[in-house]
This record gives structure tokens, sequence and C-alpha cells, in this order.
């Protein structure tokens, strides 16, 4: 992509309205615009970075064996009367009514409807254990939208649901979502902790979030330090392995770590005084068993391998898809701008033309350009007939993880610049090496 061709509406002003830096550099950055509270658009180079986060939520979720379908944003009112929640969700439902006067909403959540579409085509053991999934927008008409898309009103979520046997099946279904979510944020450069948490309306008794620690979290958080270090790295996981999949989760849960609605202060006092921190988070994502809550509701019920009828066994699991967004940056950026780690990255790598119009730069830059794309790393070329410290400032605005530096002096030696956004380090290398260069670090983020 040429600069000059895009659409990058960067702003040089603080905007007033942001408190926290996330939604500052995304307002910076032209990522978003407002449209309405807690309602945005999402620009060219921040739909970029959805779409990358989006890709891979779905390739973990595929990995683990989910399937994804789309169900509509708009649902009819009298799906959720069966389940008793139209009356109990409270003001946070956005209603609407149709020209026929029927009673509509903007789902804040699905376990409603994919519990009819499950009662109304399966019925027997035989097609379990199933896990549906989809990426969608939700409402929720939230009393205080803030920071950006971090509370929005309208926000885009993944939401899967398992539909299982019995309760061990249903458990299993849990840990294999826990251990699929670790994966998933770990691709996206986060440390996001599962943490014991309480249900809220969705129901049930076992549940863990997700928190991302962050000053800014509005979730206050209890843990053992030692839960930071903890990797999932490149270890191999079946996940139809129950044994597997469930030893990670202990793994990953024994040390204390609890949002404060579950926080145990007797508990928390057995930790070691140096490891006991108390802090704050950002919440990227929740994991609910719930049993039959919603099947026993509506109705949904399997024929078991003796012939007997029983209500489905359920969970629904989430993550915070464009909330990712600002809790990466919150974690992820310094004083000059957004840091992206290269699993998100909206480009691999920017290209600075220090000397636009000079025939050698051009060209060199032309070339790196073609090479880095037939390599399938889609470069950001600032191609704009501007200063250096502008472009830099630009580059280091919004992110990119590498800047590949391309001037005349450099040239003469037949040489370019590559440098790391995070630690600041430059080397000089010829355009072949920094290609090859970039395209082993991409390699491990595909
Ligand atoms: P919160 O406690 O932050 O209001 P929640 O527990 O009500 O969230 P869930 O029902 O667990 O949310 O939804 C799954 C995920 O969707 C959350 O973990 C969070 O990452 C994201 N999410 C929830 N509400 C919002 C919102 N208003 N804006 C952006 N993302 C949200
Ligand atoms: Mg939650």
């Amino acid at each position: 992509m040429r600069l000059t061709r895009y659409f990058l509406p960067v702003l040089k002003e603080n905007p007033a309205e942001a408190q926290i830096v996330s939604h500052r550099y995304m307002l910076r950055a032209g990522m978003i615009k407002q449209q309405a509270a807690g309602i945005y658009s999402w620009l060219p180079l921040g739909y970029r970075v959805l779409r990358r986060i989006e890709e891979i939520v779905h390739e973990e979720q595929v990995r683990a064996g989910h399937i994804p379908l789309l169900m509509p944003t708009l649902q009819p009112a009298d799906l959720w009367r069966e389940s008793g929640r139209y009356d109990a969700y409270g003001p946070e439902m956005l209603r609407l009514k149709d020209r026929h006067e029927r009673e509509m909403l903007y789902g804040p959540t699905n376990e409603e409807m994919i519990t009819d579409i499950f009662r109304a085509h399966v019925s027997s053991y035989k097609d379990l254990p199933l896990t549906l999934y989809h990426i969608q927008w939700k409402f929720r008409d939230e009393m205080r939208p803030r920071f950006g898309v971090m509370r929005g009103r309208e926000f885009l979520m993944k939401d899967g649901y398992n539909f299982d046997i019995d309760r061990d099946a249903a458990l299993h279904a849990y840990n294999r979502h826990m251990v699929s979510y670790l994966r998933t944020y770990e691709r996206m450069g986060l440390t996001a902790i599962p943490m014991r948490a309480a249900s809220g309306p969705i129901g049930g008794d076992d549940t863990h979030e997700f928190l991302v620690l962050a000053q800014t979290g509005e979730s206050e958080v209890f843990y053992d330090d030692r839960v930071t270090a903890l990797k999932l790295g490149d270890r191999q996981i079946d996940y139809d392995d129950r044994a597997q999949v469930a030893e990670v989760c202990r793994e990953f849960t024994t040390l204390y770590a609890r949002t404060d609605e579950t926080h145990d202060p007797a508990l928390f006092d057995q930790i070691p005084e140096a490891h006991r921190k108390v802090g704050r988070g950002i919440e990227v994502g929740q994991i609910f068993y719930f049993g039959t809550k919603y099947s026993a509701a509506l109705g949904a019920t399997v024929v078991t391998a003796s012939g007997e009828k029983v209500p489905v066994e359920m969970g629904s699991h989430g993550i915070g898809v464009s909330r990712l967004l600002g809790a990466i940056i919150e974690a992820s950026h310094d004083d000059r701008g957004i840091i992206w780690p290269e699993g998100v990255t909206p480009f691999p790598v920017g290209i600075v033309n220090l000397k636009q119009g000079d025939g050698a730069a051009d060209a060199a830059c032309e070339r790196l350009y073609g090479m880095l794309k037939a390599q399938g790393l889609e470069p950001l070329y600032d191609d704009r007939d501007e200063r250096a410290g502008a472009k830099f400032a630009t580059m280091d605005l919004i992110g990119l993880p590498w800047r590949l530096t391309v001037g005349p002096r450099g040239l003469a030696a037949g040489k370019v610049e590559l440098t790391c956004r995070r630690s600041g380090a430059s080397e000089e290398m010829s355009p072949e090496a920094a290609v090859d260069r970039l395209t082993e670090i991409y390699a491990a983020h595909r």
C-alpha cells in the first residue's frame, strides 16, 4: 500500500475526549471515528487490525474443532421470553419494533438463538459433541460507554456455544475453550490470565475471565505474580485428549488469580508476600459452563445411547474482538505511539523513502516494495513528499513493528536500514538481506 493512495487520517493533536492511551492513539492514528456514544466506524487502518484479530480467533477456534456459522444481529423477543431473559436483562438490551409491531432486540449475546438452532436440527447423542461459534456485532446499551472500543455499545464479539451429552464432556469443552483462548491471546502478543470469576446474567457456576494486566483496566484483580510467566509456547495440543487439555488448564489455574467478585482474602494471604499482587485488568474474554439452564428452558433435548431423552449440556464462551485492539495497545505502546505485536500488525513493515523524487531512492523503494509483496508481506510505503521527521513520526504513531529506511547515502553503499519499533535498534543491510530477515520473522507468526 502506498501512503499517497491510502486513507490514513492521522491527527496531530491529542483528542480531548480520550482519557486512556489506547483510545487516544486509535483516534490519532486514524483507526476509528466515533459516530455516536460507544458506536464507531472502523477506518481502514483500524479495520485491518480488526480483521487480523478476527482471523486469529477463527484459526484457533477451528484448530480446537469448533465450527463457524453466522447468526443475525436482530432477534425476536419471543425467543428471550422462553428463557425468561427478556424481562430479566434490563436496560442494557436495545429493544425495537418492526413495522408490524413485532418486538425485536439487537442481540447482546446469543444463547437463546443458538439453542433454537440446535433444537430444530439435533436430537441424538450421535451428533455430539458439537461447538458452534460466530463473530458478530453485539449491542449493549452500556450506562457509561467509554475508553473508545474498550467499552462500546456496539462491539464485535466471538461467541461460541458447546453442546455435549453429559457434564464430563461439557467440562472438556470448557477446558478446550480455555486452552484455545490462551493460544489466541498469545498469538496476539498478549498475556491474558484466566481468573476465577462470577457468572452474572449468563448464569452457571464454572466461569473464568481472561484478563490483560493494565493500570487502565476496569477490573480489580488479585493474583500470584508467577501466573504472568506461564506460556503455552509452541507445545502441541491434541484438543481431543481430555487428560492433556485438563492438565494444561490445571497448570494455568492453580496459582491464585481472581477478580474482586471471587476474591478470598484468606486464600490470598497464603501466597508468599513477594508474589502477592493487587492490580487492574482488562477483561478480553470469558468462558462459562452452565449445564442445562437454556436447554431445559427451551426444550433442547437429545436421546442418549440408552434411549433416554435428556436436556443437552451447554456452555458459552466469548472473546471481546473489538475490545482486544484497545487491550493490545494498552499493553504495547510508548510515548510516540502504538507498538503492534507482529501477530496483529496492520502492515508487517513500513518503507520510508528519505528523498522522494530522487531516482535511485524511488527505484530502491519500488524494488523493496515488490520483493516484500512477493513474500506475502504487504508493506506500507510512505511515498509522500514530506520531511524525514514527519515520516518517522507517522510510522512511530501507527506502530508498525519494523521500518525500512531508504536514502541516497545508504544506497551508495548498497544498504538500507532496518529498524525495530520496539527496541529502536537499527541495522544496515542489503535490500535482499532485509527481505530475508523480515520473511523469517513473520514466518513464526503465520
Ligand atoms: P464487562 O464485565 O466488561 O461488561 P461482560 O462480562 O458483560 O463484560 P461477556 O458477556 O463476558 O461480557 O462478553 C464477552 C466479552 O466481550 C468480554 O470478555 C469483553 O471482552 C467483551 N465485551 C463485553 N462488553 C463489551 C463492551 N461493552 N465493549 C466491548 N467489548 C465488550
Ligand atoms: Mg464477562
